[in-house]
């Protein structure tokens, strides 16, 4: 991913993709204390525009916050920088990777002087879990790996350590052939994916886990809004393990997965065993916000 052609934003300006490397001695690359986004841009009608742009750099600043990190920059500052890194690649449509980063000033824990840097990389990126499982649904299995206990780990900060345990969920069922992981979290309800909020729907009724220690997804507040501009009742509670295996409907959202159905879990069928009904019209109507079909969530947008 290195070696390749385009730009990178790093600490203001644009560099040369190749030349965007750091130390190895680089303090975050030891301790994992850094934090990061993951954003889109999407073609619409009216050009290529940014999916809650504002609110996806202030989880950044609210990530770095929680982290004691001090950011050079302001969020205006940031909210350009990804603007710049769509135009320098010539980028229709593209995934958008901020990150805040300690540099290599000092070693050991207890360094002092680290600087803050930060980056903003972008390319090209399709379905996350598939174009053909946007239809189909994904098989999904719970995890053996929990999901992290509120302070052990900050999880409203989208942290770069965070992601060890989301990156071991995955892996392990990747390997014994299912598409996406779930995890519980420590007392044994339903958390998240892992790099996705799951919602599940009962007789009509939508619910989703509160954000204790699942990520606050910035997918995930959009969905609940235009279910409930759609007439919905949307809930926001605990949810058990098996309140999935005998639910009507399930999906998971994610800047990356958007809205993915879930058609199995843990080698049960959910409902009908594919996309269910609520599911894609929730789907349809993301997916029609974010290509900027919709007028009234055309707020929501950015244009580069
Ligand atoms: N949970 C985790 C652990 C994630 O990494 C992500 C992806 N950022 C999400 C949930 C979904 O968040 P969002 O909708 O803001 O992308």
């Amino acid at each position: 991913f290195a070696d390749r052609d385009g730009y990178i934003w790093y600490d203001g300006a644009l560099k040369p993709w190749r030349e965007c490397t750091t130390h190895v001695l680089t303090y975050t690359l030891h301790y994992g204390v850094g934090c990061f986004e993951g954003v889109r841009a999407y073609k619409t009608p009216r050009g290529t525009a940014i999916f809650r742009l504002q609110e996806h750099t202030q989880r950044l600043f609210n990530s770095a916050k929680i982290l004691g990190m001090k950011m050079p920059w302001t969020p205006a500052q940031l909210d350009e920088a990804q603007k710049e890194v769509l135009r320098a690649n010539r980028l229709e449509e593209a995934y958008i990777r901020p990150m805040v980063f300690y540099g290599s000033e000092g070693m050991g824990l207890r360094a002092t002087g680290l600087q803050t840097h930060v980056i903003v990389a972008a390319w090209p990126w399709g379905a996350y879990l598939g174009a053909d499982n946007m239809e189909r649904g994904i098989r999904v299995k719970t995890s053996s790996f929990q999901r992290h206990y509120v302070n052990a780990s900050l999880c409203r900060a989208k942290a770069n350590a965070n992601y060890l345990n989301s990156s071991m969920a995955l892996n392990e069922v990747l390997r014994d052939g299912y598409d996406e992981a779930l995890m519980l979290d420590p007392e044994g309800y339903v958390a998240e994916g892992s790099a996705e909020n799951i919602f599940i729907i009962t007789g009509g009724v939508i619910s989703t886990p509160d954000v204790t220690s699942a990520l606050d997804g910035i997918t995930r507040r959009s969905v609940m809004q235009l279910a409930r501009d759609l007439g919905y009742e949307v809930r926001e509670r605990r949810i058990t393990r098996d309140e999935v295996y005998v639910c009507d409907e399930a999906f998971f959202t994610g800047t990356a997965a958007e809205v993915t159905p879930i058609r199995e879990i843990d080698n049960r069928p959910i409902g009908s065993g594919s996309r269910g009904p609520i599911t894609e019209r929730l789907q349809k109507a993301y997916l029609d916000v974010v290509r900027g079909r919709s007028e009234r969530y055309a707020h929501w947008l950015t244009h580069v």
